[in-house]
């Protein structure tokens, strides 16, 4: 794994919202469903959520969404650095909730898309200045649109999930080469 702990689990947050977006039911489509996403995140400091929240958190997955897809570094550069502009941005170092000694980026009184924001944000410019966008991936099935990052020690990784996508394509594929085998 390339990546430190905390970025690992900032592009973990990142991946599972761009992914809300690309189910066939939306799944940021009232307030209930960001206060769960920020339940399963563990999103540390969220206030009451409004539907104000919902409106910037699911702007910001479309941003996010563009850096995954950008078709060059240039143009995930300059995405990535349109939202980091807006947003502000205050490190502190940080031991809550029994984790280990690691740096928060949002602002102390920072809304759910600000934190989100600051954190999935600064570990996307991470991994493009490490030059590994390639690991910012898009599902391979052509039925599935997930994203997920490619952590794999040689950059195979293709399906956003070896169990469902992966097994679904595997089997298609083993259907195809049964298929062209008995019409020969
Ligand atoms: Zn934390
Ligand atoms: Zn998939």
């Amino acid at each position: 794994m390339p990546f430190s702990h905390d970025m690992v689990y900032s592009l973990a947050t990142v991946v599972d919202l761009v992914n809300t977006g690309a189910g066939e039911r939306d799944g940021l489509a009232e307030v209930a469903d960001l206060a769960e996403f920020v339940g399963r995140r563990e999103v540390s400091g969220v206030r009451t959520l409004t539907r104000r929240d919902l409106a910037e958190v699911r702007a910001l997955r479309e941003a996010f969404h563009a850096v995954f897809t950008a078709p060059d570094q240039a143009t995930a550069v300059s995405v990535l650095n349109t939202l980091l502009g807006r947003t502000r941005i205050t490190p502190s170092l940080t031991e809550h909730d029994g984790h280990p000694l690691h740096v928060h980026y949002f602002a102390p009184d920072a809304s759910v898309a600000e934190h989100l924001a600051a954190d999935c944000g600064v570990a996307l410019a991470h991994v493009l200045v490490e030059n590994e966008r390639e690991r910012l991936r898009t599902c391979a099935a052509p039925d599935c649109s997930h994203v997920f990052v490619d952590e794999s020690r040689n950059r195979s990784r293709v399906y956003c999930d070896s169990r469902t996508c992966g097994n679904r394509m595997h089997v298609a594929a083993y259907r195809a080469r049964a298929r062209s085998r008995d019409a020969s």
